[in-house]
């Protein structure tokens, strides 16, 4: 086996810290004859519960875990980490307006990406999950000036598995049967799930559909608002399906994407499709030698246009409010 791959989980005692660690430990998120190290940061509170984390990992005696190691300083995290997952973020609680989230995120996201910038190894590759993730994603990046901007991305790929899923569950068709969805914009509700270019078994995703209504109506709302149904039906929010998509993020980052099909990520702005540079949107991307890229030349249509618009003035909005914050 060669040296073990460095990944750090932040918030590794949350749920989706518990139901991702597990995976990254077995081997599902690099592959099985690549060895792990773990380094799991937590707040000094939550430190003990990481331990009791790190002891269930002992327990699992999987081959390919190298060790674990657990950190209340995210300089000592970061020290020499080939993959980040910033995974621990301050939830928005009642009463708390848009610019205190932000700027108690700020606060978590800073000095990550200050950390990153000072110690993480230069193959560094980062995943922000915990939100607002995009725009906590551009705050790490903007904190860490020495590593290339493309290594810094954040999650939508729990967006796009849920509408591969709404798709194949309405054409009947197998998950493997769709190709082609693309996630546009934030990781939230004004999100754009794109069935534009997508296909079912090779066939255009919306002549096999023939329902504009089901896709505009119910198809897209679905996908946008399914972390809520999931909290109202479950009673928590979502932590295996995301704890999952991280895993599915990082592994196409580092293996690749298949031939013929893409994925959907927030990665940094080059300007395509109109997105102003240097915001971390959610697009269309492929990953071959380990790094992303936006595909290029897809159509888009004036509804696409709109609601891709939409989505990117959101996070125009809130890269200007972290601006004025001096966060970025
Ligand atoms: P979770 O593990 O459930 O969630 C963590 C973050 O992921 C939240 O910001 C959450 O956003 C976000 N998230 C992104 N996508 C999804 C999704 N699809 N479904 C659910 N969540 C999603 O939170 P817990 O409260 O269980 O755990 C957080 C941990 O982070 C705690 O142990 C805390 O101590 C730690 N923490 C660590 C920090 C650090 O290491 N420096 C800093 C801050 C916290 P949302 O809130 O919108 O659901």
């Amino acid at each position: 086996m060669s040296q073990p791959v460095h990944v750090t989980v932040t918030g590794a005692a949350g749920q989706i810290g518990y139901a991702l660690l597990f995976r990254i430990a077995s081997g599902q998120m690099l592959g099985a004859d690549t060895p792990v190290r773990l380094r799991l940061l937590e707040i000094p509170q939550a430190v003990k519960a990481a331990e009791g984390t790190a002891m269930e990992l002992d327990d699992c005696a999987f081959p390919t875990l190298d060790g674990v190691d657990i950190f209340d300083d995210a300089r000592a995290a970061f020290d020499g980490t080939n993959v980040a997952l910033l995974v621990g973020a301050r939830p928005r609680t009642a009463g708390m307006e848009r610019g205190d989230l932000l700027s108690a995120n700020g606060g978590i996201f800073k000095p990550q990406g200050e950390a990153i910038n000072a110690g993480a190894a230069d193959d560094v590759r980062v995943l922000v999950v915990g939100n607002p993730a995009n725009t906590n994603a551009l705050i790490a990046q903007q904190h860490a000036p020495d590593v290339p901007a493309d290594r810094f991305t954040a999650m939508t790929r729990l967006d796009h598995n849920r509408a591969v899923s709404q798709l194949a569950t309405r054409t009947g068709a197998r998950v493997a049967d769709i190709a082609r969805v693309t996630i546009w914009g934030n990781h939230s509700a004004t999100q754009y799930p794109d069935l534009s270019h997508a296909t079912v078994g090779g066939r255009p995703a919306l002549e096999v559909v023939a329902d504009d209504a089901w896709v505009t109506g119910t198809f897209i709302p679905t996908v946008a608002k399914r972390g809520a149904a999931i909290i109202e039906a479950r009673g928590a929010s979502s932590a295996a399906s995301a704890a999952n998509a991280a895993i599915d993020h990082v592994r196409s980052w580092v293996h690749g994407t298949p031939a013929g099909d893409w994925t959907s990520a927030g990665v940094v702005s080059d300007g395509s499709y109109g997105v102003p540079e240097g915001l971390i949107s959610s697009f269309p991307v492929t990953s071959e030698g380990g790094a992303w890229r936006i595909v290029q030349g897809l159509e888009v249509d004036g509804s696409s246009r709109a609601r891709i618009d939409a989505s990117v003035a959101e996070l125009v909005e809130e890269r200007d409010a972290v601006r004025v914050l001096g966060l970025v």
